[in-house]
């Protein structure tokens, strides 16, 4: 019998969530996966990751839409539009039958913020194909969201090098 598709939550505030779920690309890829990642905050892709991702094309992908919100800034009506427009995208590719494996990446803090309801994930979530596997990212997913995934990991700070002043590595980092 085929293997259901997994639905797995990477959350939490220790760094991590982002680089899981680009090392399961990278994992998914070699077994012969198509992967797409989709990004829900501004700013969120690296220089690292999409200059590797040109690489495995098509094979893997990362969506360009850099535009909207960050965390760092009040949302605005023009961020919702952003999240909304990333969550019609991400709809797509789910229904197109192409992937194996498709990441949401940050949407859990874009559902954290009001910029995408929590039902509209839920019933992505609910509706997607059997085979499909879902990867969820983002500091502090929903409970509901944790209830129906098959995997959920907690990233918890212990140590970050940005408390001794370390700013962002390169390669590390971005
Ligand atoms: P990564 O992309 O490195 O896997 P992440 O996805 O777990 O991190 P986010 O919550 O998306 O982390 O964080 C956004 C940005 O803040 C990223 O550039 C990340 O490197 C950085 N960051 C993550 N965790 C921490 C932390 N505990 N302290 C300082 N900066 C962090
Ligand atoms: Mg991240």
């Amino acid at each position: 019998m085929a293997q259901r598709g997994l639905l797995i939550v990477y959350t939490g505030h220790g760094k991590g969530k982002t680089t899981a779920s680009l090392g399961l690309a990278m994992r998914a890829v070699g077994q012969g996966l198509k992967v797409i990642m989709i990004q829900f905050i501004k700013g969120g892709w690296k220089y690292g990751e999409l200059a590797t991702a040109r690489r495995l094309a098509p094979d893997f992908q990362i969506l360009p839409l850099g535009k909207g919100f960050t965390w760092e800034e009040k949302p605005a009506g023009e961020d919702e539009r952003a999240a909304q427009s990333a969550l019609i995208k991400a709809r797509e590719v789910i229904h197109s039958g192409e992937f194996g494996l498709v990441i949401l990446d940050e949407i859990n803090n874009a559902v954290q913020l009001g910029l995408v309801e929590l039902k509209q994930v839920l019933d992505l979530v609910k509706e997607r194909p059997e085979r499909l596997h879902l990867v969820l990212t983002g500091r502090d997913a929903k409970r509901e969201i944790m209830e129906l995934a098959d995997l959920v990991t907690e990233m918890r700070e212990i140590k970050h090098p940005f408390q001794k002043g370390i700013l962002a590595v390169r390669g590390i980092e971005y």
